[in-house]
C-alpha cells in the first residue's frame, strides 16, 4: 500500500492506495498547529491504524507547503509551524521504522497527474500550479526531479523576461516577492498576481472570479487585462519550455479553470518558442484538490512492494 498524507496549514488529508493505485482509504484531521509531538502522533497514528487495516507496512509520502533543507533534513514551511525547523522525515521514520518521503506540495502535485494511467508512458511532465501563488514540478520518468538545492521546477522565482516587461507598457507594475527579490513570476502569474495587475491598471480592486466573470460578459477593461496577462504567461511559459522541453504540461490552481487560456496559451506560445520547437500539450488537472495526497502516496512509487508486517 502508499499511503499518502498532504499536510495542510489547516488539515490533514490522508489516502491509501493499492498497487493498481486505486484509492483504498481516505480520511481528514485537522492539522495540530504548535505541538510538534502531537503532529507526529496524529501522523503515525494513521499510519500505524491502516497498517493494521491492510495487514502491510505501507509505504509512507508527505506533501508539504515548503520544502526540506537538503542538508539537515529540516523543513522550510511558514504555514505548519508545528513542522517549521523540524527534522520530520527523520523523526517520522525512527517512530514508524521505515523510509518515509517527504515533498513540495507542487512536487506533489505533478507527480500526481505524471502518473495518470493516460500520461504515464510520457518522459517528462510538467507541472504548472495557477493558485495564490505560481510553482511547479518537473517529473522525469515517473520521478521527480529535485536538483541539488531541492529548487527545481520552482518556476514563481524566475523573474519576468524583458518582452514580457515591455508588454506590461508604459507604467509596468514592479512586485516586491516574498523570497526578496522583485519581479518574480510568482507575484504576476499567479490568482493574486492577476488580481493585483488589474488593480495597477485599473486602480479598482476585483476578485479573480469578478474579472473573469466580466471578460465572459465582455467587458472592455476586463479583456484588456486577460490579454495582456495572457500574453505574459505565454512568453514566461514559452522561457520555461524552452529551458526543460516538456511532453506535456499540466495546468492546476484556481486560475486553471480559465477555459480561455487553454484556446489562447498553444498559439501565443509557439510565437515565443525559437523555430525548431513546438508547444507541448497544454492539459487541465484531472485530480484537483486531491491531487496532492495522491502525489505524496505516488512518491514512493518505485520504491518496490510494501511489505508484509
Ligand atoms: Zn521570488
Amino acid at each position: 500500500m502508499y499511503y499518502g498524507f498532504d499536510i495542510g496549514g489547516t488539515k490533514i488529508e490522508f489516502a491509501a492506495f493499492d498497487h493498481q493505485l486505486k484509492c483504498c482509504a481516505k480520511k481528514r484531521v485537522p492539522t495540530p498547529t504548535q505541538d510538534y509531538l502531537v503532529l507526529l502522533d496524529t501522523i503515525s497514528s494513521i499510519v500505524v491504524e491502516h497498517d493494521t487495516k491492510f495487514g502491510v507496512k505501507g509505504f509512507v509520502g508527505l506533501g508539504i507547503p515548503g520544502m526540506e533543507n537538503p542538508i539537515d533534513g529540516r523543513v522550510l514551511t511558514v504555514n505548519i509551524p508545528a513542522a517549521s525547523n523540524r527534522t520530520l522525515r527523520k523523526d517520522l521514520e525512527e517512530r514508524l521504522q521505515r523510509r518515509v518521503q517527504i515533498e513540495n506540495d507542487a512536487n506533489c502535485f505533478a507527480i500526481s497527474e505524471a502518473w495518470d494511467e493516460e500520461f504515464r508512458e510520457l518522459p517528462s511532465v510538467l507541472g504548472l500550479i495557477l493558485g495564490t501563488g505560481f510553482g511547479g514540478g518537473l517529473v522525469y520518468n515517473g520521478s521527480i526531479f529535485r536538483g541539488a538545492n531541492h529548487l527545481a521546477g520552482e518556476f514563481g522565482h524566475l523573474r519576468l523576461s524583458i518582452d514580457a516587461w515591455f508588454t506590461l507598457g508604459e507604467n509596468p507594475p514592479l512586485f516586491d516577492c516574498g523570497c526578496g527579490k522583485s519581479g518574480c513570476l510568482d507575484n504576476y502569474l499567479s490568482g493574486r498576481g492577476f488580481e493585483a495587475l488589474y488593480a495597477h491598471y485599473f486602480k479598482r480592486k476585483k476578485t479573480a472570479q469578478e474579472i473573469i466573470a466580466d471578460f465572459d460578459a465582455g467587458e472592455e477593461h476586463a479583456i484588456e487585462h486577460v490579454e495582456r496577462f495572457i500574453e505574459v504567461m505565454a512568453i514566461s511559459f514559452a522561457n520555461i519550455f524552452t529551458a526543460n522541453d516538456p511532453h506535456l504540461v499540466v495546468l492546476g490552481g484556481g486560475l486553471s479553470n480559465f477555459d480561455y487560456l487553454y484556446q489562447e496559451l498553444p498559439q501565443r506560445i509557439e510565437s515565443y518558442l525559437i523555430d525548431v520547437a513546438h508547444c507541448p500539450k497544454i492539459v487541465k488537472a484531472k485530480y484537483g484538490d486531491s491531487g496532492g495526497v495522491r502525489g505524496a502516496a505516488f512518491l514512493n512509487i518505485q520504491e518496490g512492494t510494501a511489505q508484509p508486517l
